[in-house]
């Protein structure tokens, strides 16, 4: 995985040090020498991860980092600090001004390529989801900044250290301690972040972090793993196999309760994307009207039925429906009825049909079904059930407690070897016509006329 690395340190030696590690494992580097340099590089050459030295003349990185995280075009690069300092204040402060994580000098070449692509992998992925956002105003809807807390699981060694390390993450934080790995992973589920002692004696906590990674529901919790302070193979392991945070024993409860709002924040921002993707590809299938699925998405259905047919020999039929008289129930009751007709006659198409059958919303009042796998006979079967169903039983107005009698014609089509949808389809709108002229309310599958 290669990425540009912006690496930030006011001191030359310390830059062209870490610059021939860096360039030596194929990372590209670019470099700044404060913290205003920083800003402005990160902004106009979008780096994957910046290393951020603290103590710089001018803007010192504490700074700097507020300010990245601050700006939408910087605040999702992560930020990784690098001091002389390994105190206690300095993380906590680094944390709290957005950094990502931390590295102490000298920097040791595994903890810092263990970090770069445990750290890159995120990116990764949010790059992925933040690319589908083009063209919508992302940030400003997506707040995500204040922290609200959440909900987190600590599988600890025992009952004693499950519970003191709960006890070290306050209200907004809802921390429930566990002690059994299965108990865990469970209730990891339904969680915003998992803590996992890996230095306990009593469960393997590696395997429990590639489990919960390897479970659907789990695979992107964010997991902070405790390890031990001299622990560097430990460490580096665990971020290898999708540990996506580490803090060293004796853990500090302020740098852990800030490892885990760092942890929770980037979930929620993620959580947001993720949502609003799914929402926009439901949007592309979706007519808004009915809940059923629109013209364009039906049609690539029918396409691929063709194909299947074409393919393998597979029947395909399709049911063209249109709504009798409706231009009388908007001309009588208003289109806002009318509007009501046609998400009730969706219902009752949706509630008659399989799973399996697409239906989907072909114009104003004309709604096509897709039969994959199935014959005319199998498709007039449904497109009668449906007609039947629509006959039965009126539409009642809520407005007015008016009833309704409304009544569908459908024309129905079986796809021949060699058919194109244009020719299928004409078809189905060809019967659908016989219908309509010969009395309405009624279903009718093509046939051959008589010359
Ligand atoms: P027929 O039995 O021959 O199908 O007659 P009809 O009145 O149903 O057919 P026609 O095609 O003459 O009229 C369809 C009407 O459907 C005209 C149009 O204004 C209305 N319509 C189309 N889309 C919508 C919609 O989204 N909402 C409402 N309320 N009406 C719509
Ligand atoms: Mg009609
Ligand atoms: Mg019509």
């Amino acid at each position: 995985m290669s990425a540009r690395i912006l690496v930030v340190d006011d001191i030359e030696t310390n830059r062209r040090l870490l610059e021939a590690r860096l360039s030596a494992e194929y990372f590209e580097v670019i470099e700044a020498a404060d913290g205003a340099e920083a800003v402005r590089r990160a902004r106009e050459d979008a780096p994957d991860i910046i290393l951020l030295d603290i103590m710089m003349p001018g803007m010192d990185g504490f700074e700097a980092c507020r300010l990245l995280k601050a700006e939408t075009a910087t605040k999702h690069i992560p930020v990784v600090m690098v001091t002389a300092l390994d105190q206690r204040e300095d993380r906590i402060k680094g944390l709290e001004a957005g950094a990502d994580d931390f590295l102490t000098k000298p920097v040791d070449d595994v903890a810092l390529f263990a970090r770069v692509r445990s750290l890159l992998r995120l990116k990764v992925v949010m790059d992925e989801l933040r690319l589908r956002e083009v063209g919508r105003d992302s940030d400003a809807e997506i707040a995500g900044d204040e922290f609200q807390g959440g909900h987190v699981v600590v599988a600890g060694a025992d009952e004693k250290s499950a519970r003191r390390f709960a006890g070290m993450l306050p209200a907004p934080f809802d921390a429930s301690p566990c002690w059994e790995p299965l108990e865990a992973l469970r209730r990891a589920r339904e969680t915003d972040l998992l803590i996992i002692d890996l230095t306990s004696p009593r469960f393997d906590g590696l395997r429990l972090a590639a489990r919960a990674r390897s479970d659907a529901e789990t695979r992107q919790l964010p997991i902070l793993g405790i390890v031990d302070n001299d622990d560097r193979s430990g460490m580096v392991r665990a971020l290898d196999l999708g540990v996506t945070d580490v803090i060293a024993r004796p853990v500090d409860p302020g740098e852990l309760a800030a490892r885990a709002r760092t942890q929770i924040r980037r979930k929620t921002y993620a959580d947001a994307l993720r949502d609003r993707l799914e929402e926009s590809l439901e949007m592309a299938v979706t007519d808004p009207l009915t809940g059923l699925h629109n013209r364009r998405y039906i049609i690539s259905r029918l396409r691929q039925g063709l194909d299947a047919m074409e393919r393998s020999g597979e029947r395909v039929s399709v049911a063209l429906m249109d709504i009798d008289h409706f231009k009388r129930i908007n001309d009588t009751w208003g289109h806002q009825a009318g509007d009501k007709v046609l998400r009730g006659f969706a219902e009752r198409l949706k509630r008659e049909l399989r799973a399996v059958d697409v239906a989907g919303r072909y114009g104003g009042e004309e709604f096509l079904v897709v039969f994959m796998n199935a014959g005319g006979d199998c498709a007039l079967e449904a497109a009668e059930r449906c007609r039947a169903a629509m006959a039965r039983e009126p539409f009642v107005l809520a407005s007015s407690g008016e009833s309704l009698a409304v009544t569908l014609s459908a024309g129905v089509a079986e796809a021949r070897i060699g058919d194109d949808i244009e020719d299928l389809l004409a078809r189905a709108d060809s019967a659908l016509y016989e219908a309509k002229s010969s009395g309405r309310n009624q279903v009718l599958a093509w046939r051959r006329k008589a010359a």
